[in-house]
């Protein structure tokens, strides 16, 4: 029988790949459901040719426009932020791909979860808001989740030749980000051009600036911790300018498997749909003569002091992770704003950090209300330095 695939964030990069991926593989995957924010003529479009049963739309504005455009479907259309839940419990779902900004996703990823369907998520926040309850309802439903991250995948894929007794480390490799070479000195006079000219890769401002920050190999550490359920003391970075080498798992033996690609998402996204098998498609294969030399160093964990921050946090576990992630969020639109300076990002996230009171055990509620907090508390913050700034 054919894999039943629904796809939540259909019109983004990651779910405008999956769609390609998933008409390449041919018989044997279906798209059951796709869903959207607001981009309804794109998720009309793929409608047209994808021709899934259900397509949602969490903008509740936008349902008439989408039904104006596809209402000679034979399809039905489900609207507003329940929409997502509806989809990724449908029994006529396998595979829920997950590729929706932010913390939007996570009550579908745990209704799927609940419901023991295969995840693929491709945004760290889920598993790093929520890491801990995820994992607690997949080992409870049977379910299981696959990493579409790159970092993520190339572990699973490396994990795939041991045991997880037999792990000893996992790797995970960090392109450096613009302010590789600096030191911590330098890091203080970064400017916002500065920071959003990433010397690799195009990318939306936020995730340059965590780049930058190295903020999201900071999140990525959380990420794997419950991923593959391994302590934190178990993870290392490296950094890989080249970004050819995925990253690496260590055995117990002292065989290192890592895995290597030319850096294109669709690799990990195809994986995450075939696993166990392996199967041809559309990913571009690396030729490893016309890459050069790969190289290898140690982050300096002075300079990027998110990184050390991160291993604090995952050891602490419960709400503190939602904190951290949302403390980053809002203070990096701060930065974009132009309202306080790059330094001043990993200090309010630090002061938030400081100033929580860590609870374990905790409901998806409590979880985003530990969210909202350090959202609030890191505006207050900066309104005050505005404030103070102003006066002197
Ligand atoms: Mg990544």
């Amino acid at each position: 029988m054919a894999k039943r695939i629904a796809i939540l964030g259909s019109t983004g990069s990651i779910g405008k790949n999956a769609l390609r991926v998933i008409e390449a593989l041919g018989a044997g995957y279906e798209v059951v459901a796709i869903s959207a924010h607001t981009s309804v003529e794109l998720l009309a479009e793929q409608a047209r040719r994808h021709r899934p049963k259900y397509v949602g739309v969490t903008s509740a504005d936008y349902v008439e426009a989408l039904a104006e455009l596809i209402g000679d479907l034979d399809l039905e259309i489900l609207g507003g932020s329940r929409s997502m839940v509806q989809i990724a419990e449908l029994d006529e779902v396998d595979i829920v791909v997950t590729a929706v900004v932010g913390a939007a996703g996570l009550p579908a990823i745990l209704g799927a979860a609940c419901k023991g369907k295969r995840l693929a998520i491709a945004n760290k926040e889920p598993l790093v808001i929520a890491g801990e309850l995820l994992v607690r309802e997949i080992k409870r439903s049977g379910g299981m989740v696959l990493p579409v991250d790159s970092e993520h995948s190339a572990i699973f894929q490396a994990m795939q030749a041991g045991s997880p007794e037999e792990v000893n480390k996992i790797v995970l490799t960090a392109s450096g980000g613009p302010f590789r070479q600096a030191t911590a000195e330098d890091i203080r006079n970064v400017t916002l051009e500065q920071a959003l000219a990433h010397p690799v890769w195009e990318m939306g401002p936020k995730i340059t600036v965590d780049s930058a920050t190295m903020m999201n190999k900071a999140l990525e550490i959380i990420e794997a911790r419950w991923l593959f359920d391994i302590p934190v003391e178990k993870i290392e970075v490296l950094i890989h300018p080249e970004s050819i080498v995925h990253s690496l798992v260590e055995f117990i033996d002292g065989s290192v498997v890592a895995q290597l690609g030319t850096p294109d998402m669709c690799l990990p996204i195809q994986y995450a749909l075939t696993y166990p098998h392996r199967v041809a498609g559309i990913a571009k294969h690396l030729r490893l003569e016309e890459t050069g030399a790969l190289t290898f160093e140690k982050p300096d964990m002075e300079t990027f002091g998110a990184l050390s921050l991160a291993y604090e946090v995952a050891r602490a576990g419960g709400t503190a992770a939602a904190v951290f992630n949302a403390a980053n969020e809002a203070a990096v639109q701060q930065f974009l704003a132009g309202t306080i300076k790059f330094v001043n990002i990993l200090e309010l996230v630090e002061h938030c950090l400081d100033r929580h009171e860590v609870r374990t055990g905790v409901s998806l509620e409590e979880l985003l209300e530990a969210d909202a907090w350090a959202r609030a508390e890191v505006s207050e913050l900066a309104r005050g330095a505005r404030r103070a700034a102003s006066k002197s």
